[in-house]
Parts: structure tokens; sequence; C-alpha cells
């Protein structure tokens, strides 16, 4: 008798329980919808249905890798991010939810330069599956967008991800550190990078530290050198009614502020993610300070 579709989900609940995994009922429904490419609602409505023992067999695999603390998207290949579906790949950190509000702090403004300019050049440093800058490309027709990474296996997979949503014309990749093989100006500069300081990456859960790519996460002594790097080369490619919008650990609020301050940029606002932590700060030219 070949498992119905209620069965193999209690399975595959009490089996990640088991293992300490401590969302492991969201995870087993995310994991079986998944991995059968079924609705989450069809879990419920076709939970008597028989599933193949082909797939048991996959879906009982993939259950021991979570078991394992292998994180449920990268068992997937794939997660959406602001309505995107976007592939994963090892060298790319998974994208957050709490990304999305880079996306919705910058969407205005890509807007606003686009209505004013007929176009609005983004540039995602450290783009990594090209969440940011596909996000913002989808939402706003007119702007067009380059990706850049250290990574050649992050950059393909960009590629790609703006190929399966209809992109790939607006969108081109440049390996790079930082800012330093880019050319010209940009209406908005964008990164995520890796912010967290390398003394607490041992302390992240399995799920981050053995999952994410160490290059993604780790920003030095005090989580910082990239945002240094960043700041010292972005007067020179950042358009005059430009924005930058950077992603921050829960409390670098005040050191990044400093160190953009210091390079002639004002900061504009800063948003909170789905937690309540500070996690995006949007920097324009100071009208004060000298231009480069
Ligand atoms: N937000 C990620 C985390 O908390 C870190 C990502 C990054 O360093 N950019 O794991």
């Amino acid at each position: 008798m070949p498992e119905t579709l209620d069965n193999l989900l209690a399975e595959t609940r009490d089996r990640l329980k088991a293992a300490g995994i401590e969302s492991a009922a969201l995870d087993a429904r995310h994991l079986v919808s998944g991995l059968l490419e079924l609705a989450l609602a069809a879990l419920v409505t076709r939970g008597r249905e028989p599933v193949s023992d082909e797939d048991a067999a996959r879906i009982r695999a993939a259950v021991e890798r979570r078991a394992a603390h292998e994180p449920v998207y990268r068992i997937l290949g794939e997660r959406e991010f602001s309505g995107l579906k976007l592939k994963l790949s090892k060298e790319t950190l998974e994208p957050r939810p709490d990304t999305e509000t880079m996306v919705e702090c910058l969407i205005p403004h890509a807007r606003r330069i686009a209505l004013k300019k007929g176009s609005c050049r983004i540039v995602d440093l450290g783009t990594g599956t090209g969440a940011i800058c596909l996000a913002l490309l989808d939402a706003v027709l007119d702007a067009r967008g380059l990706g850049t990474d250290i990574s050649e296996d992050a950059l393909a997979t960009a590629c790609e991800n703006a190929r399966r949503n209809g992109l790939a014309g607006r969108f081109e990749t440049l390996r790079s550190n930082w800012l330093e093989a880019v050319n010209g100006r940009f209406d908005i500069i964008v990164s995520n990078p890796p912010y967290i300081r390398s003394n607490v990456i041992p302390d992240l859960e399995p799920e981050v530290k053995f999952h994410d790519p160490a290059a993604a996460l780790d920003g030095g002594e005090d989580g910082l050198n990239a945002y240094r790097a960043i700041a010292s080369d972005a007067g020179r490619h950042l358009e005059p009614d430009g924005v930058i919008g950077l992603e921050i650990g829960f409390d670098q609020k005040q050191a990044v502020t400093a160190l953009f301050e210091a390079h002639g940029f004002h900061m504009l606002y800063a948003a909170k993610d789905l937690g309540g932590n500070d996690r995006v700060l949007v920097f324009e030219h100071d009208p004060a300070a000298p231009r480069v």
C-alpha cells in the first residue's frame, strides 16, 4: 500500500521534531509541498491521496538532510523573494525575508528617478542570487541593473535567476570586489554585504554557518570591512541625486552611518526589519560635502 500524503506529512514532522528542529511542523509542510510541487493548501485538500514510492523515497531522503540541519530552501534549491522564484547555489546567501525591507525602501526611489530621467541605473554589490536587484527590476520597468560579485558561481546563478524571471534583458553581471571593477555612475547603489563579526560566526545556527557561504557572512573583525570598501568608492559612482541602500546588522546603525558620513554622505532614513531590528540604511550625497 502506498503512503497517503497525510501519513507522510505526519512522519516528516515527527522525524524533524525528534531531530530537535524547532520549526518541524512548518518545515515539514514546506519540504513536502516543495518536493511534490504542490501548493501548501493542497496538503490539506489532497491529504488522503496516495504518494508514489518514488516520491516517498525522495521526501525521506530530503527529511534526513533537514534533520542534519540543512535549511529547507537549500534542499529545495530555490526560494521565493519579493514574489520572484530564485535558484540558490553553493556560493549564494539564501535570501531572507528581512531583506525584502530593502526592496520596499528603494522602490520609491527607483520610480522617482525613472520618472524624472526615463531610466534608473542600479548596481547591486555582492549580488549573490541577484535577489535585491532583480526584485527592483521586476517592480520598476524602466530600471536596469548591474549585479557584481566576487564569486563566479554567484554571478552564474544571478544570470540564471534573471532569465527565469524574464529580467535578463535589463540585467548584467560583473566580477568585482565591491566597486573595484565598476565603471561609471549609478542612480542606486545597493548592497547586502557580509556584516557579521568574524568571532561571532562560530555561534551562528548550523543552518547558517554550515550552509550559507562564509564570504557572504563574514564582515571581518568588527563586521564593517565591506562598508569601509564601499564607502571609500561610492562617491565616484553615485549620480548627484542618487541613493545608497545598505543592509546592516542589528547593532551597526551608528557605526555604518558614521562611516558614510565621513565620506560625504547623509543618512536619509533607517528602516527596521520584520523583527523590529535596524536593518536598512539609505544614504544620499551630503549637500554640504565637496563632490568627488
Ligand atoms: N542576515 C544574515 C544573517 O543574519 C547575514 C547576512 C549578511 O551578513 N549580509 O544570517
